[in-house]
């Protein structure tokens, strides 16, 4: 989505091994999230390995579209750490040593007890004309230089080293220069409302209802052009609906996003578990706090995957017990009171071992309720009676058990068979909690 509105950056991502695809560049989407909330779309993304002319050509490239320019990797301390360089070079000047950076890198070893390795001593040079940023997590100060009068920020490759520095400097430096030089984005920002032009996001999460009914329920909502603009995305059973909202300024943009997400509510009902960073174990969980229900879990082929998603929750032993990883047969007959004859007549995949799966955990660890899950993730061990993607999920309530049969598909890989399984076993809990 654009608004016109909006200041436009460039984001670099240096790192061979991000060229390469040997890692996933986050960096570079964190950041446009971030940029997108404050007022500025990041209107391109490069990668570029760790080599000096690339970076630099990059750099004033970018310097000479965009009105920021952010970058991150290549400031560690060796000698395929070439973003200082690069920049200097961009923006025709040299680098010198910068004594107050070199203290705070030999206090940040001093204080773990260690001396500070003479290679860290790159870190400390600074392009003439620029300034470093201090960096609270780790030893690469951060790097601030003009390029052609356009603002360039390097930030370190770590994910959290480079989290802190943008919260704590780059953002505030971004601020305070529109104040200093009101761009088009501020002064018409003024004009209609207090604040900056912004585009907020926000995501509406979805479990049960297919994403073809979703965007049936929200077409009107979902025509192209219109702002705010919704769409979905689908993830192993959960559908998110994205919604964002660009508008003259944080507060009304906010109110844009809250309007439409009580209308996308409206229309999904109890396939709405929360939004954001909201997930389905943490919804299961608040429901049953509020109902003082505890919970165990009797997993087979999900091989304690659904124990971790509910241990991802903080606060989790308030409702949790605990589980049986119950992968083999004896297992199953020895801790959960699975009959053998039940598994000779069933298999061990069938509803009949679900059920008393979960009959026999919730007995065992005195729990509400109790999930159960046997299936064949495969990619062995399908027949056509019992294809491979083929899980029973049982439920085991004080009023009865229940089991829930899934078919996701034999071409379905083990890792999808697995997520899916378990966030099933999640869903069916939440719908029973109401
Ligand atoms: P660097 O600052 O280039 O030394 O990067 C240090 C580490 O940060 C790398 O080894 C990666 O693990 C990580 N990293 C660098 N760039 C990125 C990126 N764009 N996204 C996610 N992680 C990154
Ligand atoms: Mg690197």
């Amino acid at each position: 989505m654009e608004c016109e509105l909006m200041q436009r950056a460039w984001i670099i991502s240096i790192g061979t091994e991000l060229t390469l695809g040997q890692s996933l560049d986050t960096n570079g989407a964190w950041l446009a999230r971030e940029l997108a909330a404050l007022g500025v779309r990041a209107e391109r993304h490069v990668t570029v390995p760790d080599e000096l002319q690339p970076i630099t050509a990059v750099a004033l490239a970018a310097a000479a579209s965009g009105e920021i320019v952010l970058i991150t990797g290549g400031l560690g301390p060796t000698d395929d750490d070439l973003t200082r360089q690069a920049l200097a070079d961009a923006a025709d000047t040299h680098l010198e040593l910068d004594s107050a950076a070199l203290e705070q890198i030999r206090a940040y070893f001093a204080s773990r007890g260690r001396e500070m390795p003479e290679r860290n001593h790159s870190q400390a040079m600074s392009p003439v004309g620029g300034r470093l940023l201090a960096n609270r997590c780790g030893t690469a100060p951060g790097v601030f230089v003009e390029i052609c009068g356009t603002p360039c920020f390097a930030m370190p490759g770590v994910p959290f080293e480079m989290k802190a520095m943008f919260a704590e400097q780059v953002v505030p430096a971004i601020r305070a220069a529109r104040q200093q030089k009101p761009a088009a984005a501020v002064a018409v920002a003024e004009d209609a409302d207090s604040g900056e032009a912004v585009l907020l996001s926000r995501i509406v999460r979805t479990y049960g209802l297919p994403e073809a009914e979703i965007g049936e329920r929200l077409r009107d909502l979902m025509v192209r052009g219109r702002n705010p603009e919704v769409g979905t995305t689908a993830d192993m059973g959960e559908i998110g609906v994205r919604i964002n909202a660009a508008a003259a300024s944080g507060a009304s943009a906010t109110d844009m996003l809250d309007a439409e997400e009580r209308e996308i509510r409206n229309r999904l009902g109890k396939a709405v578990y929360g939004i954001d960073s909201d997930t389905l174990a943490g919804a299961v969980g608040q429901r049953l706090i509020e109902r003082g229900r505890t919970l165990c879990v009797a997993e087979s082929c999900t091989g304690g995957l659904l124990g971790m998603l509910l241990t991802e929750t903080p606060g989790s032993s308030q409702y949790f017990l605990g589980g049986e990883i119950a992968y083999s047969n004896e297992v199953k007959q020895r801790r959960l009171a699975v009959k053998s004859g039940t598994v000779a007549v069933h298999g061990a995949v069938s509803q009949a071992v679900a059920s008393e799966m979960a009959a026999g955990a919730r007995a065992a660890f005195g729990a509400t309720y109790a999930l159960s899950i046997t299936g064949i993730a495969g990619p062995g061990g399908g027949t056509p009676q019992k294809p491979v993607g083929l899980v029973y999920i049982g439920l085991a309530t004080p009023e009865g058990v229940r089991v829930r049969e899934i078919r996701m598909g034999d071409q379905s890989p083990r890792g999808v068979i697995r997520q899916w399984a378990a966030r099933t076993a999640l869903n069916l809990l939440r719908m029973e909690l109401g």
